[in-house]
């Protein structure tokens, strides 16, 4: 697979004065950012514009800001690739329709890639935005060195992408590797997939304060450190994180379970898809020192398939590793997506017979 990938870069006739955009419409703020093919930043642009916007205002002011940068660097003399777009929520990838978003009301069966095309005038790439982070680390950051690698995204809520082969799988549709609703407690809480004990209920910024606020209630262990901070200043993930760094016994053991669930799930992933790396990314991710000694501890417990190759003669190790280009990730992804596609179409082009 490995030699395959390079053959189609090889046949490709892009340099580094080629850019693509990518855009990152997860966050609380639209962003975008200019990348060559080696993966230089060439310029990113944090907007003004809180994407919980009309979907109107939010598309036109960013195809105003996609289409300044792209002119800036033509005149630089590039040329541009194309654009990628990360984009939060379910996406159909045959329509470029964003089916559902739980961060994007009133964007469901929105065709987002349409709209932006006609803006631009130019072809859109629109992906789900944790499989955007997930390529964006394949390509630039924990995973440089593996060709096939999941990715974890703990959020507001818990993304996932699957990347095989240096491209994201996208399964039937598009709607593959919502890994943040493997389930780790059949009666657990309610999650808004409709399902109940998603790892996103344990893994979650959401997920720690609702376990933060359980603490408190809690008639038999209460929590009057995480009370005093809850009434000082309310609490946040990291507040939780920061109690469970100075030694608080409840603040830590809302980590275990963070841990606890992690590991369920990246067991059940190890010994389904024997890749050579898990990253686990997000805002999250920031206290992985308090959960990962209880996540490594449950994938011992739980994955035969980790035990095996920890040990294995030939090297073959799993690595479970943290993401490196933190919530870059997403905006270099989803500009590889345009390289991606334009490697794909020069090798399509170059095996088609010749006209005559
Ligand atoms: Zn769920």
């Amino acid at each position: 697979m490995k030699a395959k990938v390079k053959s189609k870069k090889e046949k490709g006739k892009q340099n580094a004065s080629d850019f693509a955009i990518g855009v990152d419409l997860g966050g609380t703020n639209l962003r975008i950012a200019a990348v060559d093919e080696r993966g230089k930043l060439r310029e990113k642009i944090t907007t003004e514009t809180r994407v919980a916007r009309p979907r109107d205002e939010v598309i036109a002011e960013m195809c105003l800001a996609i289409q300044a940068l792209a002119t800036k660097l033509k005149h630089a003399g590039g040329k541009l690739a194309g654009v990628g777009v990360g984009v939060p929520g379910i996406i159909d990838l045959a329509s470029g329709m964003l089916r559902e978003s739980p961060n994007l009301p009133g964007w469901e069966d929105y065709p987002v890639r349409q709209e932006i095309e006609r803006r631009l005038g130019t072809r859109v790439l629109l992906e789900n935005d944790a499989n955007a982070a997930a390529l964006g680390e394949k390509w630039l950051g924990a995973g440089r060195k593996v060709d096939d690698l999941c990715m974890l995204t703990l959020g507001t809520g818990v993304g996932g992408g699957i990347v095989l082969g240096g491209r994201i799988w996208h399964g039937m549709t598009g709607m593959a590797g919502e890994l943040g609703h493997i389930m780790v407690e059949p009666e657990g809480p309610e999650c808004g997939c409709g399902s109940r004990g998603c790892l996103e209920q344990f893994a979650s910024a959401k997920a720690i304060e609702r376990m933060a606020r359980e603490a408190i209630a809690g008639r038999n262990a209460p929590a009057p450190a995480l009370a005093r901070v809850a009434a000082k200043r309310g609490f946040s993930s990291q507040t939780v994180c920061q109690l469970a760094e100075s030694g608080d016994r409840t603040a830590q053991e809302i980590f275990g379970r963070v841990g606890r669930a992690l590991g369920i799930v990246l067991a059940d992933l190890i010994n389904t898809f024997n890749l050579p790396m898990y990253v686990i990314g997000g805002g999250v991710a920031e206290a992985w020192e308090m959960f990962s000694p209880t996540m490594l501890e449950e994938v011992r417990k739980r994955s035969f398939v980790y035990v095996a190759t920890s040990s294995h003669p030939a090297g073959g190790k799993t690595v479970i590793a943290r993401a490196q280009l933190g919530s870059d990730a997403g905006l270099f992804g989803a500009a590889r997506l345009a390289f991606l596609r334009e490697e794909t179409e020069v090798h399509a082009s170059a095996r088609k017979p010749r006209r005559r």
